[in-house]
C-alpha cells in the first residue's frame, strides 16, 4: 500500500510544532513526513530583538533542528523552497535537483516584511527577520559607533527604527539596554545617541490597552527614546529617513519594523491571499485546496466573520502546529477532523531585559518586572514544548 506523504514547509514555530505532532502521533511507517528549512537551525524569532541590538549572542536565538527532531521519524531536508506547484503537488528546492513530490503540504514559511511600496526601504534599511538579518544589524550600528571616534558626525550613532508596534517598541527597549555599555566601549557620551522611534499612528502599539502603552512610553522616554508619532515614514534613503511632512532625520541605521506580510511564495503559488495571507478554513485549509494546510504568519483566521483577524503571532502558529499535528493523523485515519480554535492567553512586550507590559489572560494587565518575569516564562514554554525540560535547561536564559 501506498504510504501518504507529508511535506511541511518551513521549521518555525508552525511548521516544527507539526513536525513534532506527527513525530508523536503516528505510528512508525503510517506517513512518510519530510521537513525542509533554509537553515540547520530553527530561530526563536521571538527573541530576535536582543541580538539585533547587541544584548544577546545570536546564538541564544537559535537551535538546532537535529535536536528536536527524531530522524527515523521525519525527514529533514537543509534547503531553500524556491516553488510551490499545487496542481501537480511539487515543491522546488534551490540546491535538490528533483522536486519533492506530496500528498500533503503544511506550508509554515512564516512572513515578509510590509514596506508598502515605500522608496528606498528595501535597499537602505534593515530588518528584523533572520539571525542573519539581525547580526548584520548588530555589526553594523557597532562600525558605525566605531566610525564616529575619528568623524564625529551626529548620524553615525543616530538610530531610527520605522514602526512602533511589538517589534519596533521591544527593539528600541533592548537598544535603551545596550547603549550605555556600547557608548563606553566606543567612549561616546551616552547623551549624545539618539534612539528615534517613528510610528505613523496616533499613539504607539495601536490599539493596545492605552495604560499600558503609557508605562511603556513613560519609561522608554525616560530612557532617552525619542517618539515621532503620526508621522509616517515617506522614504528611506542612503542618509536617513524622509517623513511625509518632508522633515529628514539624518541617521546611518534605520531598522523597519513597520509590519510583516505573508510569504511571497504563496501568492506565487496561486493560492488566493489578501497581503499575502490566506483565510484558511477551520482546518487550517487554503481555500479550494484540500490537500494544502497554511499555518502561522502566512495564514489569517478571523474569530467571526465580523471581526478583524487575529495578528500574527508565536502563540498562535504554535497553536495551530499543534491542532495539525494532531488533525493530520485524524485525516489519514479516515477519523473526523476537529475545528481549530484560537485561546490567546496573553499579550507581553518586553521593554528591554528587566521591564516588559503586558496582559495575561484576558484583562490582567501587567508591567514592570512581574511582566518581564512571565514574558521570560513564555519564552521558556516554547523550549520546553520542542525539547522538554533537558532542552530549557541547556538553552533557556532567565
Ligand atoms: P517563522 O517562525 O518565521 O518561521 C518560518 C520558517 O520558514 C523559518 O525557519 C524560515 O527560515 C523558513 N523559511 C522561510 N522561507 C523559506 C524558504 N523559501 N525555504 C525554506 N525555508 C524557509 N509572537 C509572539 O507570540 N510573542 C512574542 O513575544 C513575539 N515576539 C516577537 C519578536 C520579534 C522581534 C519578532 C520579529 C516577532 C515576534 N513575534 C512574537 C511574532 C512571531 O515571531 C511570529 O508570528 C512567528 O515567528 C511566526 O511563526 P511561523 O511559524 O509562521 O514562521
Ligand atoms: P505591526 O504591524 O504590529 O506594527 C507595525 C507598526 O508600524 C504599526 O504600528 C504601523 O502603524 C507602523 N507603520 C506602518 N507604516 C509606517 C510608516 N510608513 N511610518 C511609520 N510607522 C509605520 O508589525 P510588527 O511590530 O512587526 O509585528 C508583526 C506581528 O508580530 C504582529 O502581529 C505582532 O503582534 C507580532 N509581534 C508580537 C510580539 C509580542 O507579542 N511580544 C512582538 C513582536 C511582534
Amino acid at each position: 500500500m501506498k504510504v501518504p506523504k507529508i511535506l511541511i514547509l518551513g521549521a518555525g514555530y508552525g511548521g516544527l510544532m507539526t513536525a513534532k505532532g506527527l513525530q508523536k502521533h503516528l505510528r512508525p511507517g503510517e506517513a512518510e513526513v519530510t521537513l525542509v528549512n533554509q537553515n540547520s537551525y530553527h530561530y526563536i524569532t521571538t527573541k530576535l530583538h536582543e541580538p539585533a541590538a547587541g544584548t544577546s549572542h545570536h546564538d541564544h536565538a537559535r537551535l538546532s533542528i537535529s535536536s528536536v527532531i527524531h530522524p527515523h521519524r521525519v525527514n529533514f531536508i537543509q534547503d531553500q523552497v524556491t516553488s510551490i506547484d499545487t496542481e501537480a503537488k511539487k515543491v522546488t528546492l534551490a540546491e535538490h535537483k528533483e522536486p519533492l513530490t506530496y500528498d500533503y503540504l503544511v506550508i509554515g514559511l512564516g512572513s515578509a516584511p510590509e514596506t508598502f511600496g515605500i522608496k528606498g526601504l528595501l535597499e537602505n534599511a534593515f530588518f528584523i527577520r533572520s539571525i542573519d538579518s539581525v547580526r548584520m544589524i548588530r555589526e553594523h550600528m557597532e562600525y558605525m559607533f566605531s566610525q564616529y571616534a575619528a568623524e564625529k558626525k551626529d548620524e553615525l550613532i543616530t538610530i531610527v527604527v520605522g514602526g512602533a508596534g511589538f517589534t519596533g517598541i521591544e527593539y528600541v527597549g533592548e537598544l535603551v539596554d545596550r547603549m550605555p555599555e556600547l557608548c563606553r566601549e566606543y567612549d561616546i557620551p551616552l547623551e549624545k545617541v539618539r534612539l528615534v522611534n517613528i510610528e505613523a499612528a496616533p499613539s504607539v502599539l495601536p490599539g493596545f490597552d492605552p495604560e499600558l502603552v503609557e508605562y511603556a512610553t513613560t519609561y522608554l522616554k525616560s530612557k532617552g527614546v525619542e517618539f515621532h508619532i503620526n508621522t509616517p515614514i515617506a522614504e528611506c534613503t542612503p542618509e536617513g529617513v524622509i517623513l511625509k511632512g518632508g522633515e529628514e532625520i539624518k541617521a546611518s541605521t534605520v531598522v523597519w519594523t513597520g509590519g510583516v506580510r505573508g510569504n511571497k511564495l504563496v501568492e506565487d503559488a496561486g493560492i488566493e491571499t489578501m497581503r499575502g495571507r490566506v483565510k484558511v478554513d477551520g482546518q487550517l485549509r487554503a481555500p479550494g485546496h484540500e490537500n494544502i494546510f497554511i499555518i502561522g504568519d502566512s495564514s489569517l483566521v478571523f474569530p467571526s466573520e465580523n471581526e478583524r483577524p487575529y495578528p500574527p503571532t508565536a502563540q498562535i502558529a504554535t497553536q495551530q502546529g499543534q491542532f495539525l499535528g494532531k488533525n493530520l493523523v485524524n485525516l489519514l485515519r479516515g477519523s473526523q477532523m476537529e475545528t481549530f480554535a484560537y485561546h490567546q492567553k496573553g499579550v507581553f512586550a518586553s521593554l528591554g531585559r528587566k521591564e516588559a507590559i503586558g496582559i495575561l489572560g484576558k484583562n490582567s494587565k501587567m508591567f514592570g518586572f512581574k511582566a518581564s518575569f512571565i514574558k521570560r516564562i513564555t519564552e521558556l514554554r516554547w523550549l520546553y514544548l520542542l525539547g522538554g525540560i533537558s532542552l530549557v535547561l541547556r538553552k533557556g536564559k532567565f
